[in-house]
């Protein structure tokens, strides 16, 4: 008998305690949910100081930048793809921007930098290869700014134009290469990327 009322108590007891840990468990969620929305309506205040910097006009797909560009500005044509001349051993390969030494040679694409340096008759060459495996050739450079490994972005400079290997004249002679051993007609290429060079 005596035995019994102390383990009816402790029972009651054990009850109330679990009824107040119920209750707390109940409490806590509430407590801690309490806790990020007073953080979220502090980081909600410093973006609204800051919204003045960071707001953009939406944007339309005419306005974002080009996937491509063209290689080298203030130029002319002078040899187009499949042309013959003694120059070369089979028909031109690549597409002729004549400019002035020292002109400026921007990568037409982002990719990275797989050769950099002297190929006989092309002169100072760069290869950048783009993610798809095509390679594009930058030809008779006066000087070589990038280094193999290098990545490069769409319009990053990469040499400058120049009147290396067999040539008469300053100019980039630029290829594209969808597979190594193949290369397509630049024009065509620059012209499906949005381009009119
Ligand atoms: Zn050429």
């Amino acid at each position: 008998m005596s035995s019994r009322l102390p383990l009816r108590r402790t029972v009651a007891r054990s009850a109330a305690l679990g009824v107040l840990l119920a209750a707390t468990a109940l409490a806590a969620p509430s407590e801690a949910h309490a806790g990020p929305e007073q953080i979220a309506a502090t980081s909600v205040d410093t973006d609204v100081e800051a919204q003045p910097k960071t707001v953009a006009k939406p944007i339309t797909l005419e306005e974002l930048p080009p996937a491509w560009v063209l290689p080298v500005s203030g130029y002319h044509l002078t040899g187009t793809f499949g042309a013959s001349s003694s120059l070369w051993s089979s028909t031109h390969t690549g597409l002729d921007f004549a400019a002035p030494t020292g002109t400026p040679i921007r990568s037409v694409a982002a990719g990275v930098v797989t050769e950099s340096g002297w190929d006989g008759a092309y002169g100072n060459k760069t290869v950048v290869e783009l993610p798809d495996g095509t390679q594009l050739w930058y030809c008779h450079q006066n000087t070589l700014t990038v280094g193999v490994g290098e990545q490069l972005a769409a319009g990053e400079l990469l040499g400058y134009v120049g009147a290396t290997g067999n040539v008469t004249g300053p100019h980039l002679h630029l290829e594209v290469r969808p597979t190594p051993d193949v290369p397509v007609d630049p024009y065509t290429a620059l012209t499906e990327h949005g381009l009119a060079p």
